[in-house]
């Protein structure tokens, strides 16, 4: 096979060393091998692919990889294909460590658990043949490895000064800290408040949108040894969710075990979302936690005792639940695009935003690879990229927006795309 590429100069600037922007960069050292990815939900052991190095640099405004507190972990569905995709061998082998339990090998007939969250009623166990629960953290500490990443670089704007001599249009990406980049292409991966969508759209059309009435608060703790123990022997081994009548929904799910004999040790995380009054107040310590208090005492068990149990000074987060539903952007001659929540910030309720990010991350190579391999003008291979994460993520977004709405009012909940669906790609 020739691995030679068209313009060995092309660089690729990804801006965010989040999922989506570490799986662009491995891609990118990687030959796409043809494009017949199917998305079925089989667990791919080995990688097609072989180096190929187009150039790519990740800018990161964290000092280090996961700086920020804010810790969490999230389940891969459907994208376990372009997963491998973007991978090379010696990651892909590797890839169990960053579990939320490394020992956990995929199952066939894996699954869901959705409680009635005050009878403790079974509702329904939704199929999840296959899923992987990756704690975030050491999956990106996983996907970093042998990555070209640039610290403590955090986007400010963007700027189109340069043409080559050839006629080709750069980029140019100016950091805070007033060093700038340049490259031919740059990649908005920097999550749901992207600088790059707002440098696209400007900030009023780029702006993440509030989702009426969802408010959500979050927390990682551990759990009393007895209770880790049964929730993980009676209940399922790395997570469940409860769905309580007065419209609230509590998930759980196994976020790390330090040590796996002493199952006090064992982390765990927890999201409440309800239906948020925005007269409610929200902005002390004492308030988040007397509105946590609230609902977990009205919920049934294992829930009522996860809940209660965490520390009264354990960092708890809240945030309004928000979205933005995907338009189009100008590309500016292909040479600015989006992946990942910086393209469709969605409701993490189906759990859909990392493997629509996965997903992305393989589409984008796969169009990178018929412009360096195969000569197709840049424009034009974004172009078929960006049509695609356009229908896609504009799609995700508003059905996973109607979802946990819906999810929030017990007489929809069991016509809710979650109850219906599970987690399964939209078609
Ligand atoms: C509690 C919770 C549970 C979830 N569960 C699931 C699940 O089960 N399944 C699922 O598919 N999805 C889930 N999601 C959604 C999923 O986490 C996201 O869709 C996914 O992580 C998006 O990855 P990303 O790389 O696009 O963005 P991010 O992970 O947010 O990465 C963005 C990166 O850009 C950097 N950055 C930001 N601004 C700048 C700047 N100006 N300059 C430089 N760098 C910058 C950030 O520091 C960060 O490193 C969940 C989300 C949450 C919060």
């Amino acid at each position: 096979m020739d691995l030679s590429i068209s313009d060995p100069n092309f660089h690729v600037l990804v801006v965010g060393a989040g999922s989506v922007g570490l799986l662009i960069a491995q891609n990118l050292k990687k030959v796409c091998i043809p494009p017949k990815l199917t998305f079925q939900s089989d667990l791919i052991t080995h990688s097609t692919s072989t180096q190929l190095g187009i150039k790519c640099t990740v800018f990161e405004r964290e000092s280090y990889l996961n700086q920020r507190p804010r810790e969490w972990n999230f389940g891969i569905y459907w994208a376990q294909v372009p997963l491998t995709e973007c991978l090379p061998q010696s990651i892909i082998d590797k890839l169990s460590t960053a579990q939320v339990d490394p020992d956990r090998a995929p199952r066939e007939d894996d699954f869901f658990p959705i409680f009635n969250a005050q009878t403790g009623v079974l509702l329904k166990k939704l199929p999840a043949a296959n899923m992987l629960r990756m704690n975030r953290p050491r999956f990106r500490a996983l996907i970093a490895e042998g990555v070209d990443i640039q610290y403590g670089k955090r986007l400010r704007t963007i700027a189109h000064p340069n043409v080559t001599a050839d006629g080709k249009n750069l980029v140019t990406a100016l950091f805070e800290d007033g060093t700038e980049a340049i490259g031919n292409l740059l990649i908005g991966a920097d999550g749901s408040r992207s600088k790059v969508r707002e440098y696209l759209l400007g900030p009023r059309l780029a702006a993440l949108q509030l989702l009426p009435l969802v408010g959500c608060l979050a927390i990682i703790t551990t759990f009393p040894a007895d209770l880790a123990r049964k929730i993980r022997k009676d209940y399922h081994d790395i997570l469940l969710n409860g769905s309580h009548p007065d419209g609230a929904n509590i998930f759980m799910s196994l976020h790390e075990i330090p040590s796996p004999s002493q199952p006090e040790t064992w982390k765990w995380m927890l999201t409440l979302t309800w239906k948020y009054c925005p007269t409610e107040s929200l902005s002390t310590r004492t308030e988040i936690r007397s509105a946590w208090d609230t609902w977990a005492n009205k919920l049934t068990e294992p829930f009522h005792s996860a809940c209660t149990s965490a520390p009264k000074d354990a960092p708890m987060w809240f945030e309004r639940v928000a979205h933005w539903p995907t338009v189009e952007w100008d590309d500016r001659w292909g040479t600015v695009s989006l992946a990942g929540d910086a393209a469709h910030p969605m409701t993490f309720h189906r759990g859909q935003g990392l493997n629509n990010a996965i997903h992305d991350a393989a589409h984008l190579c796969r169009a990178l690879y018929t412009h360096v391999k195969e000569g197709k003008p840049l424009a034009e291979a974004m172009a078929v990229y960006e049509t695609e994460v356009v229908e896609r993520g504009r799609k995700a977004v508003e059905e996973s927006a109607m979802n946990s709405l819906m999810i929030h009012e017990w007489e929809k909940m069991k016509e809710s795309m979650l109850l219906r669906n599970g987690m399964k790609k939209i078609s």
